[in-house]
């Protein structure tokens, strides 16, 4: 029979041991292996049982164990001990604290989050990467408050059918069971979120509180008695279900995200967020519920507009079209129309924030786009790409001046990297970990001790991959008697490639398959053998990636190869840890430019694993030609199978003539000397980037202090510059119009143009309505192209020369001929605003009408 329900009864700590329940209640722990080896002490062998999972642990010790530890002495002095670093962790001056005027506090949201395994609630990089934002926000004091949902079955546990088929399974979590609490009232009652829906319906969620280290997770739950049974499934599982259930999770992710943090800051005196930080479309209906917050209160659509825009960041993390979340117009229609409207929020204009070219769908990363001022991609290479495929909402100006940067994911090296390899940073290099400085000190570390940890990892991977292996034919059906095998897979002195991501398919799992014999032959390679270790799990839905997944199983099924080519099911973060940590090189074949950062390779990379990846994501950013290979990419190949096939060949031509040749390179002591010099160029070369610090500083510098700045400016003194700048820009855009370069001349130079000349330049605007002060009028100048099109062109402002009664503007500047060859400027208008954060901010552009005109401009 099986239950109905579960929950889980908390044990009752003696009063000795209460810091345990408070340890236990931080996640710190997952970072912090003093605190887990304390936690071991208390039943090593259950802690194993438990897969390393306190809170399953206090749930499992007997009381008489417990009895006995509350009289243990040395233990209780370990126990205070422990207790009084996380004190002194939660409250002591960070980095962040040593900034002037920094925001008191930002919100961040996310669909997702990897923080643990035990608390599985991520399926991939957007998870894991806000889990690794927290933690390092919390080891920099950075104030972030985060809010996300608790799914019931979080995402499925895969194994695979006798026919190596994936197979989903969706574990019923019991928040009871998790590291949790419930947030109450001051009397005593759950704290209940609701949001209105069509035909009179509410949703209603109930709010765990995660500490994450410094940071509260908080997440939402709508499995309580007062919802209907569909409204209870709202967050039955992640990236489960139709639209109709996408839509109510991303409801209750961004409109009721915003009221659980008003209520978590209502009911602790947490002080209100001055900044939002919305991952990916998701969570983009926070946007729109801070609106309805100001204009229920004060202030119109508009000026409420500006004043949500100012203090929102949106991060896009995808290039992949179906990536993108979108909805059909009239499910958002019911939702925020009709009956159910918002008075003060017309679903007209919400409508039109999530606008796209295609009539009839609701897009929520243009949505999110519109609705912040701060908009980033996770790479230099996604930045870029972003800018092309998101350049129609600036139209007319340059794809360089499409204001969308980028930041570069980094990793949160306490989470990923091995433990031997922290503890001799630790010794070695002080700074290693914390500080962008100091991994020079890496080439002092001597290659034997180098080698050493890295063949202890190695070996752990392949004894951990072994117990995983044999689970996973155990649950295809096989007998042990037929196991015996696996007692010898894998080899920990051989060249270890690991390969482990998500299916989605421009990842290309199925890459080195593509010439099997060739493959073969590597595996089995009788001087310089190789062994790959590969996981993943295919999204629920993706027939295509399940199909992939077999693929690959078939292929390491064969009895010749199965020790030397091993699938291990259920990728999650405690598999990752593993993989990471003990492969030499990580494998990495997306189609470029696809991957829009990718961080596994950098979790790689901090251990010492070698990068032997297509150049996409941050590997195009950061692969300097030895600190890892680049495999050629064959892009401008459209035909998508030759394009495996060239790229399959190169990667197999690289593993054999290069990687391999390295690692089997061996000096009379048995060191791979030149393949040490690669690790070491490696962790100095990439360490400090990669590093997750390094991003939440880039994101704080760059994006939450500018943010809270302008949300400063625009609320301050009852929203007065809010007000303005909501009526400037209405103004603006009814003027714009009107607004010409109607001429332009050019003096100063002869027929024969030198280098080191300058140009003058008078150009005669005609603003209509406005005033000089509503505009910038500059040049842009510099090299063109065949079509006379300005390539990377440089921007002066024109000094303004009088206007005329007629409202006709003149301005005039001087150009520097700074570069020989084929040189071409032209004289553009844009609206000028102190609160604009970039010049295309408004999308308005006016530039001389006669494209023609441009050839006056050109000098060749
Ligand atoms: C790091 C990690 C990812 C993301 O890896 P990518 O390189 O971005 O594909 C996904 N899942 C798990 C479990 C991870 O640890």
């Amino acid at each position: 029979m099986r239950a109905i329900r579960r929950f889980t009864v908390r044990t009752v700590l003696p009063t000795e041991l209460a810091s345990l329940g408070e340890l236990v209640h931080n996640l710190r722990w997952s970072w912090h292996p003093e605190t887990t080896d304390l936690f071991a002490e208390v039943d090593p062998r259950l802690w194993e049982q438990v897969g390393h999972d306190p809170v399953a642990l206090l749930g499992a010790v007997d009381h008489a164990r417990l009895a006995e530890l509350a009289a243990d002495r040395r233990f209780l002095r370990r126990l205070a001990d422990a207790a009084d670093d996380l004190r002194e962790y939660m409250t002591a001056p960070r980095w962040y604290q040593t900034l002037p005027d920094a925001a008191h506090a930002i919100a961040y949201f996310s669909p997702e989050y990897g923080i643990a395994a035990a608390l599985p609630q991520y399926s991939g990089g957007l998870g894991i990467l806000a889990g690794d934002h927290l933690k390092t926000a919390s080891d920099l004091g950075v104030p972030i408050l985060a809010v996300g949902l608790l799914y019931r079955h979080g995402y499925f546990t895969q194994s695979l059918s006798p026919e190596g088929w994936q197979l989903e399974h969706y574990p019923s979590l019991d928040a009871g069971g998790l590291p949790l609490t419930l947030l109450k009232e001051e009397d005593g009652t759950p704290v209940k979120i609701r949001i209105s829906l069509p035909d009179d319906r509410v949703l209603h969620a109930q709010l765990w509180v995660a500490q994450v280290g410094r940071v509260p997770l908080l997440l939402l739950d709508s499995d309580v008695a007062d919802n209907d049974i569909a409204a209870r499934d709202v967050t039955d599982r992640l990236y489960g279900g139709g639209t109709d259930h996408r839509l109510m999770q991303e409801l209750l992710l961004g409109v009721g995200g915003v009221r659980a943090i008003r209520a978590y800051c209502r009911i602790t005196g947490h002080a209100e967020p001055e900044v939002f930080h919305t991952n990916e479309g998701h969570a983009g209906f926070l946007g729109l519920e801070r609106i309805r917050e100001l204009t229920e209160s004060r202030l119109s659509f508009d000026e409420a507009l500006e004043a949500v825009r100012a203090g929102t960041v949106f991060t896009t993390h995808t290039p992949v079209p179906a990536g993108i979340d979108r909805f059909p117009v009239d499910m958002i229609e019911r939702q925020f129309g009709g009956g159910n409207a918002w008075p003060t929020v017309p679903v007209e204009r919400i409508l039109a924030l999530g606008a796209e070219e295609q009539p009839g769908r609701f897009n929520m990363a243009i949505m999110g786009m519109r609705l912040a001022q701060r908009v980033n991609g996770v790479s230099e290479l996604h930045g870029a790409v972003s800018r092309e495929m998101f350049k129609g909402l600036w139209p007319g100006f340059d794809l360089d001046e499409v204001p969308i940067g980028s930041i570069t994911n980094g990793v949160h090296a306490p989470t990923w990297v091995g433990r031997e390899l922290m503890e001799l940073a630790g010794r070695e290099l002080p700074s290693l970990i914390e500080r962008a400085r100091g991994w020079e000190g890496v080439q002092k570390v001597p290659d034997s001790d180098l080698w050493d940890i890295r063949g202890t990892l190695r070996r752990r991977l392949v004894e951990g991959a072994r117990v995983r292996l044999r689970k996973a034919w155990r649950d295809r059906g096989a007998s042990d008697a037929e196991l015996g095998w696996i007692d010898d897979a894998l080899d920990p002195d051989v060249l270890t490639i690991g390969f482990a991501r998500r299916v989605p398919s421009y990842k290309r799992l199925t890459l080195m398959l593509r010439d099997a014999e060739r493959l073969t032959d590597l595996l089995l390679d009788s001087d310089k053998p190789v062994q790959i270790l590969i996981a993943g799990k295919a999204h629920p839905a993706d027939e295509g990636g399940k199909k992939l997944i077999q693929q690959i199983v078939k292929f390491a099924d064969r009895a010749d190869v199965r020790h030397r080519i091993v699938f291990l099911p259920d990728y999650d973060m405690a598999l990752g840890q593993l993989l990471v940590q003990g492969c030499d090189v990580w494998l990495n074949n997306p189609l470029r430019p696809l991957e829009a950062s990718g961080t596994s390779g950098m979790k790689s990379a901090l251990n010492g694993g070698l990068n032997l990846s297509i150049r996409d994501g941050w590997w195009d950013e950061w692969y300097d030609g030895t600190n890892g290979w680049a495999i050629p990419t064959a892009d401008g190949v459209t035909d998508q199978d030759r394009r495996d096939e060239l790229e399959a060949a190169a990667l197999y031509d690289l593993i054999e003539h290069e990687v391999a040749d390295r690692f089997y390179d061996r000096a009379g002591d048995g060191l791979p000397r030149r393949w040490l010099e690669m690790v070491k160029h490696t962790l100095t070369s990439l360490g400090p980037k990669v590093l997750a610090g390094r991003m939440l500083r880039d994101y704080v510098v760059g994006l939450y202090l500018p943010a809270a700045l302008s949300a400063r400016a625009l609320s301050g003194d009852s929203y007065a510059a809010a007000k303005g700048f909501a009526a400037w820009r209405v103004r603006v855009a009814r003027a714009w119009p009107g607004v010409r370069v109607e001429h332009v001349e050019a003096s100063g130079i002869g027929d024969a143009p030198e280098v080191g000349a300058a140009l003058e330049l008078h150009a005669t605007v005609a603003l209509g309505d406005l005033e000089p002060g509503d505009v910038l009028v500059e040049a842009a100048y510099g090299r063109v192209g065949p079509h006379d099109e300005l390539v990377h062109p440089a921007y002066m402002s024109l000094r303004t020369d009088g206007v005329d009664d007629d409202g006709r503007a003149h301005y005039a500047g001087v150009i520097p001929l700074d570069r020989t060859g084929p040189f071409g400027y032209t004289v553009r208008v844009v609206p000028h605003h102190a609160l604009a954060a970039s010049r295309a901010e408004l999308g308005l552009i006016a530039v001389p009408e006669e494209p023609a005109g441009m050839t006056n401009g050109v000098l060749r």
